[in-house]
């Protein structure tokens, strides 16, 4: 019996532009069909570290999210994002059986003190029926779908092993916009087999296409912009140990940002605690700390004054690098088209 979920985080952060908290929920699920099936992402481990790989019981699941409720304290007012995520597709009737989706979002949304609520999917299980089903649960509270688009380039998604293509998240994406709904994208800065150079202009290309895909659709959309990390018992985490793989220097994330903060809402994943050095987003040990921190208010604030005083002597070696890609070095984090 699955009743416990495999994790629940309450964190301060911003919602509908307000300070207040996110209940971070990760149900005890079967996890994501496209790894149990095909090996899934070359980066990812959720199903690897959360899946049941068993069906789980509506009765189970919904036992899961009122014990994650229990995490709001008794007096909050709120506002609190609910994010209910299952280690893979939440529209997914072999992983969510149908009738606890909209269970799960109905007993969500009943909370006084949720505000919006947030479930992520694959592109392909976001159909109209569910999308609606959904939407009628949450009973007029906001819920956002969170697709992992990781990047729009052909090449990149296959290095990911994606298994969809840009023009499969546009179609899911127009099928939110005509739910009423509002979008959530992640984009994975410097998958697998992918240089430092190559992959802050593939960031920049990708929120730019979704930001233009949003507008062209009138819908709400954010971005969550995910500098890779390293994963254990993942391919990346092999290319990683065996030289072929470095995660993206900070310098880098603060350049992709320069060029899209102005397009709409992003924020940075800085959620790599407890990782290896080696594993993780970085600059130098001395600035490393200094960078982390403005980009955790960047991701409140939305400004980017703080991020843009920071210097050190490590970013002439990040510039060198990415100048050995053909990239021009002096333009990439201070204002100028790449
Ligand atoms: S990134 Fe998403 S689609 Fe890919 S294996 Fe992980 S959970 Fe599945
Ligand atoms: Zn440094």
């Amino acid at each position: 019996m699955s009743s416990l979920p495999a994790q629940v985080e309450w964190i301060r952060g911003t919602v509908a532009g307000r300070p207040g908290h996110r209940l971070m929920v990760v149900l005890a699920a079967p996890g994501c069909a496209w790894a149990r099936r095909t090996g899934g992402c070359t980066n990812c481990g959720f199903a690897a570290a959360f899946g049941t790989s068993r069906p789980v019981s509506p009765a189970e699941l919904t036992a899961q999210l009122q014990e994650a409720l229990r995490r709001i304290p008794a007096a909050e007012a709120g506002p609190v994002e609910l994010d209910l995520f299952c280690s893979g597709s939440f529209f997914n009737p072999d992983e969510i059986p149908a009738s606890a989706q909209a269970e799960l979002l109905r007993i969500g949304a009943a909370h006084p003190a949720v505000r919006s609520l947030l479930v992520e999917t694959r592109p392909e299980y976001a159909t109209p029926e569910r999308l609606g089903a959904a939407r009628d649960a949450c009973a007029g509270k906001a819920l956002e779908i969170a697709i992992g688009l990781e990047s729009a380039s052909p090449v990149l998604l296959s290095r990911i092993h994606k298994g969809f293509y840009f023009d499969d998240f546009a179609a899911a994406a127009a099928r939110v916009a005509a739910a009423g709904l509002g979008l959530v994208v992640y984009v994975l800065q410097k998958p697998i087999d992918t240089r430092e150079g190559e992959a802050l202009l593939d960031a920049v290309a990708t929120i730019q296409r979704v930001f233009e895909t949003g507008r062209e659709l009138s819908l709400p959309t954010r971005v969550a912009l995910e500098p890779c990390f390293v994963v254990p018992g993942t391919p990346l985490a092999r290319a990683c140990d065996e030289g072929r793989y470095r995660p993206p220097w900070l310098w880098s994330v603060l350049a992709v940002l320069v060029h899209t903060h102005a397009l709409g809402r992003i924020q940075v994943g800085l959620s790599d605690e407890g990782m290896s050095a080696s594993h993780r987003p970085r600059n130098c040990e001395r600035c490393s700390v200094r960078l982390r921190k403005a980009l955790s208010e960047f991701n409140a604030s939305q400004r980017l004054s703080d991020l843009l005083a920071l210097d050190c002597g490590c970013r002439d070696e990040w510039l060198s690098e990415i100048a050995a890609e053909g990239l021009s070095p002096a333009n990439l984090s201070r204002g100028e088209t790449p």
